[in-house]
């Protein structure tokens, strides 16, 4: 059962160090987020996981790491100066800034007072290039990666010598001045994407978006979501950005309700087209069939790292009861969990046992996050491991020096094993795998 109390997940995110209010100690940044100790590791294996099913596991998409900033022509192509705003309206009582778009009556949800009139706002941040700070010198911080991917397109198809169908991803930061924040990580204004262009043939450009909705979503129930708190939703007509001919959002039943987790859109050759236009430079693909040149349609699955982090945070809380006693768990998918392996002495005051648990804990730490605490009990110390969704937790106790066995304790089952020291890394990579 997942859990739909978003306070849960926030204070345990704040306790155990996975996610931070930034600038806290001096009031705060509103809706920025730091990412603590056991949160980097989460997110780290999030992108981990996207980047081996869409770089490693395939042949046809190759990866990127564009700059956040780029030159301010870039986004008059895409669109962005004139078209990435929302409607604002102002409440006259309270003040407060809301999108039209998101409000369910024509009142202040806050205060219930009036508003005015729509006002356009736009998303993107201003910053200055050089040393001047005049308009000449103004620059955007990216509201999006994928910009970064099609003003590079000429680049990567001729150093890699692909052929449609093909893509470029990447993961990186981006920026938006959202006005409705809140909700913890699901709205900020600086947050992670992971985006795939995936450039194809036009006439095969619907077959491709096909395959990517059912792709993405397999990705995150293979990843643990229960597939009943996901749905794709189809955007109306009306609904559609200026770019998309259409467009999917991979919706999680969030605590607020259902809400987007990941969109995908068929973008056609809007993006490549308007680069074109703007550069002077051809961004096309010459096709050795028809020996012709074509402007490549591309399907975009673009989500959001920290929305994905979220959920899969809330997908995978449990409470239970256990011998009278209240256990929480994180059931985090294995590829997911900030920490594999706990290794818990069970005597902290006897030098050998001390001494062999580092051993073990030096000898396992190589390829992911290890481990050692004996800061409590050992009924405290599994409940903390539990917690964070640590998969194994392995006690080394006095007959581990006689029989160099120790004690390995499974998350989910809570079941135990013994097992041969000499063992218990392949043991574990072999469960890891
Ligand atoms: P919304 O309608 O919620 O504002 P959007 O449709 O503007 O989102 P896209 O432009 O499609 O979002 O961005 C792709 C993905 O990037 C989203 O599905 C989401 O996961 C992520 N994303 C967008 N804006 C934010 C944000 N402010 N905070 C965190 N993640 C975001």
């Amino acid at each position: 059962m997942a859990t739909n109390d978003m306070e849960k997940i926030t204070s345990l995110c704040k306790r155990r160090g996975f996610i931070f209010q930034n600038s806290e100690i001096y009031g705060g940044l509103g809706s920025i987020w730091d990412y603590g100790p056991l949160g980097v590791e989460l997110k780290n294996n999030v992108k981990r996981a996207w980047w081996k099913s869409m770089i490693y596991n395939r042949d046809d998409v190759e990866g990127l790491d564009s700059s956040i900033l780029m030159h301010p022509n870039a986004w008059m192509a895409s669109g962005h100066v004139t078209s990435f705003q929302d409607l604002m309206v102002d409440c006259k009582d309270c003040k407060k800034r809301f999108r039209e778009d998101l409000l369910k009556e024509k009142k202040c949800p806050e205060c219930g007072g009036a508003l005015t009139e729509p006002k356009k706002f736009n998303l993107m941040f201003k910053t200055f290039i050089g040393s001047v700070e005049d308009k000449s010198a103004e620059i955007y911080l990216r509201p999006e990666t994928a910009q970064g991917i099609f003003v590079n397109f000429s680049n990567v198809l001729m150093s890699s010598r692909k052929k449609l169908p093909f893509g470029i991803a990447q993961i990186g930061k981006s920026f938006r001045n959202e006005i409705t924040t809140g909700n913890f990580v699901f709205r900020c204004r600086e947050f992670e994407q992971m985006e795939l262009e995936y450039f194809t043939k036009p006439e095969e450009a619907d077959k491709w978006y096909k395959y990517w909705l059912e792709q993405r979503l397999n990705w995150y129930i293979n990843l643990g979501i229960d597939s009943k708190d996901l749905r794709l939703r189809e955007h109306a007509k009306d609904e559609l950005a200026h770019y998309a001919k259409s467009c999917h959002d991979i919706e999680y039943l969030f605590p607020m309700g259902w809400s987007e987790l990941e969109g995908i859109a068929n973008r056609g050759d809007f993006d490549l087209k308007q680069h074109s236009k703007l550069s002077g430079k051809d961004l096309v693909f010459f096709d050795d069939e028809s020996k012709a040149n074509i402007t490549p349609y591309i399907i975009e699955p673009s989500g959001g790292v920290d929305r994905a982090v979220l959920a899969f945070l809330l997908n995978s809380y449990r409470e239970e009861e256990v011998k009278g006693e209240k256990r929480v768990l994180l059931a985090l998918h294995k590829d997911l969990v900030p920490i594999k392996v706990a290794v818990l002495p069970l005597l902290r005051n006897r030098p050998q046992i001390v001494e062999l648990a580092h051993n073990i804990v030096n000898n396992l730490r190589a390829d992911y996050k290890v481990s050692y605490d004996d800061t409590a009990s050992i009924g405290r110390l599994y409940r903390r491991q539990d917690e964070i969704g640590t998969l194994y937790c392995v006690t080394v106790d006095v007959d581990s020096l006689e029989d160099k066995k120790v004690t390995i304790r499974y998350r989910d089952t809570m079941k135990q094993d013994r097992i041969e020291i000499e063992n218990l890394k392949k043991f574990i990579e072999d469960k890891l795998r």
